[in-house]
C-alpha cells in the first residue's frame, strides 16, 4: 500500500503563506528543532540563517523555555484578560518597561506583530480624538516600510507588491523617504509643513527589513524625532524585528537620543515559541483615556489577550536574553559580520555583490543578475542551492540577507558565510 506523504497531504489541505501555489514546490516536512538547526523527515537537516522569519533567538525547541511553558500550561493555559489578570502578564510588563528606551509605563497585549501596529496607530489616532484636538488624521511613515499585513499596518507600509491588491482600501498616509543625506532636509521641511495635520509618525529603528534589509542613518532618524516631538506628532518605534537584540542593542532605539511615545514589539519577543504581540505606550498616552465618558475607553481586544502561556514564554526567553552567555553571542556574532564583509564580502566584484551591509546579527547584499525580470527565479534559485548545502535562506527578491539564532555556532556560520561567497558563482554566464 502506498503511504501518502506528509507533503502530499499538505498539498491537498494547506494554504501557504507568501506562496504562489501554482508553482511552488513541495514543502518540506520538518520534524524536529535543534539549536539552529532544522530536520526533516528524509534524515537532513538545515542550519536556520534566518530564524524562521526572524522570531527565533535562542534556537529551536529551547528546553528551558520549553518547561516554563509546559510549567504555565499545567497551571493556567488561558483566562479573560478584562476584569482578570495574572501573574505572567504582569511580571512580563514590569520587566519589559524596565529595559525599554523611554519613559514607558503601560503594556498592551496583543497577538502578533501586525496587531501590536494596529493597537499603536489606534492608541495614537484616538488619543487625538479624546484630547478633542481636530485636524490630526494622517498618519505620517517610511517610503519601503514595512509594518505587517492587516489593513492598517498595510495602510502605514511602504506601497509595493504586496498591497496593491488592496490599495482601494487603504486609508491615505503621508509617506517620507529615509533620512539619509539629501533627503534629511526635505523630510524635515516636510514634517514641519504638515504637522498640524499629522496623528502620529511611525518607523523601524534603523533597519527596514521586509522592505529589503535597508540600514539607514541614526542621526538623520533623530533629526526627524526630534522635529516630530517639537510639532507636537506622537512617534511610533515599531521594533517588532529589531527588538531583543537583533541590531546588536537590545532595542535599536537605544543608538538614538529621542524616543518614542509607543513601541511595538513581537517576534523575538517569546524567543520565537508562542504568538505575543505587546505595545508598550507613556502615561501620558494612558491618561488620555481616563474618563467617565464611556467613549474614550481604548475598546480593543483579542481572545487570546496577555495569553499566559505565551507571557511565560516571553519571560523564560528574557530570563535567557539577559544572561552574559546570550550578550556576548549577540556581539560575537555582530563581530563575525562586520569582519565578514570587511575581509571578504566588500573584496566581491561590486558589480555582482551590491552594497553589502551589517547591522547587529543582521547581514545582507543585492545580488546583480543580468535579467531583472527573473529577480523572484534568482530568490528561488539560492534557495534551492542553499537547501542541497544543508542552509535554510529566504532572499527577498535579490536581497540576500542572514539573521541567525543567537545560539548558532561559530561553525555553521562559518558554512553560512562560504555559501553566501559561492552565491555569484550561481550567476555567472546567466
Ligand atoms: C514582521 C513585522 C511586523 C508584522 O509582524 P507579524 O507578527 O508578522 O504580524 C511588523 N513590523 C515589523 C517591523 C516587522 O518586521
Amino acid at each position: 500500500m502506498n503511504k501518502v506523504s506528509l507533503s502530499q497531504r499538505d498539498q491537498q489541505v494547506i494554504w501557504h503563506p507568501y506562496t504562489q501555489h501554482q508553482h511552488s514546490g513541495m514543502p518540506i516536512p520538518v520534524i524536529r528543532g535543534e539549536g539552529a538547526l532544522l530536520f526533516d523527515d528524509a534524515g537532513n537537516s538545515y542550519i536556520d540563517a534566518i530564524s524562521s522569519w526572524w522570531v527565533n533567538i535562542h534556537g529551536h525547541a529551547n528546553p528551558y523555555i520549553a518547561s516554563k511553558i509546559y510549567q504555565q500550561a499545567l497551571h493556567l493555559e488561558h483566562v479573560i484578560f478584562a476584569g482578570f489578570t495574572h501573574e505572567p502578564a504582569v511580571q512580563l510588563a514590569e520587566r519589559l518597561l524596565k529595559i525599554l528606551p523611554g519613559n514607558f509605563e503601560r503594556i498592551f497585549y496583543s497577538d502578533n506583530g501586525s496587531t501590536a501596529v494596529e493597537v499603536a496607530i489606534k492608541m495614537a489616532i484616538q488619543y487625538w480624538k479624546n484630547k478633542e484636538i481636530p485636524g490630526r488624521n494622517k498618519i505620517l511613515a517610511f517610503r519601503h516600510a514595512y509594518h505587517g499585513d492587516t489593513f492598517g499596518a498595510m495602510s502605514v507600509s511602504g506601497r509595493g507588491l504586496f498591497t496593491e491588491a488592496f490599495q482601494d482600501f487603504l486609508f491615505d498616509t503621508l509617506f517620507l523617504d529615509t533620512p539619509d543625506g539629501q533627503h534629511l532636509q526635505d523630510a524635515t521641511s516636510f514634517i514641519e509643513s504638515h504637522a498640524s495635520e499629522i496623528a502620529c509618525f511611525i518607523y523601524e529603528p534603523l533597519l527596514q527589513a521586509a522592505g529589503g534589509m535597508r540600514i539607514y542613518s541614526a542621526s538623520g532618524l533623530d533629526a526627524l524625532l526630534k522635529t516630530a516631538r517639537e510639532n507636537n506628532i506622537l512617534c511610533i518605534a515599531d521594533e517588532v524585528l529589531t527588538g531583543f537584540g537583533r541590531t546588536g542593542r537590545f532595542f535599536a532605539s537605544e543608538s538614538l537620543s529621542y524616543q518614542a511615545d509607543i513601541l511595538c514589539l513581537s517576534k523575538g519577543l517569546t524567543g520565537g515559541t508562542m504568538a505575543l504581540g505587546a505595545t508598550a505606550c507613556t502615561q501620558e498616552i494612558f491618561n488620555a483615556f481616563l474618563s467617565d465618558d464611556r467613549r474614550r475607553t481604548f475598546f480593543h481586544g483579542h481572545s487570546y489577550t496577555a495569553n499566559p502561556i505565551a507571557c511565560a514564554a516571553g519571560l523564560a526567553s528574557l530570563d535567557l536574553l539577559e544572561k552574559k552567555t546570550c550578550i556576548r553571542q549577540i556581539n560575537t556574532i555582530s563581530e563575525k559580520n562586520e569582519q565578514f564583509l570587511k575581509s571578504k564580502l566588500a573584496l566581491v566584484d561590486p558589480a555582482i555583490v551590491i552594497n553589502p551591509r551589517a547591522i547587529g546579527t543582521v547581514l545582507a547584499f543585492e545580488i546583480q543578475t543580468s535579467r531583472h525580470e527573473y529577480i523572484n527565479q534568482s530568490a528561488d534559485l539560492i534557495r534551492n542551492e542553499a537547501l542541497k548545502q544543508g542552509i535554510y535562506l529566504r532572499p527577498l527578491g535579490n536581497t540576500v540577507y542572514i539573521m541567525p539564532p543567537y545560539c548558532i555556532t561559530d561553525a555553521e556560520l562559518e558554512k553560512i558565510y562560504e555559501f553566501l561567497l559561492s552565491v555569484p558563482g550561481l550567476f555567472r554566464g546567466n
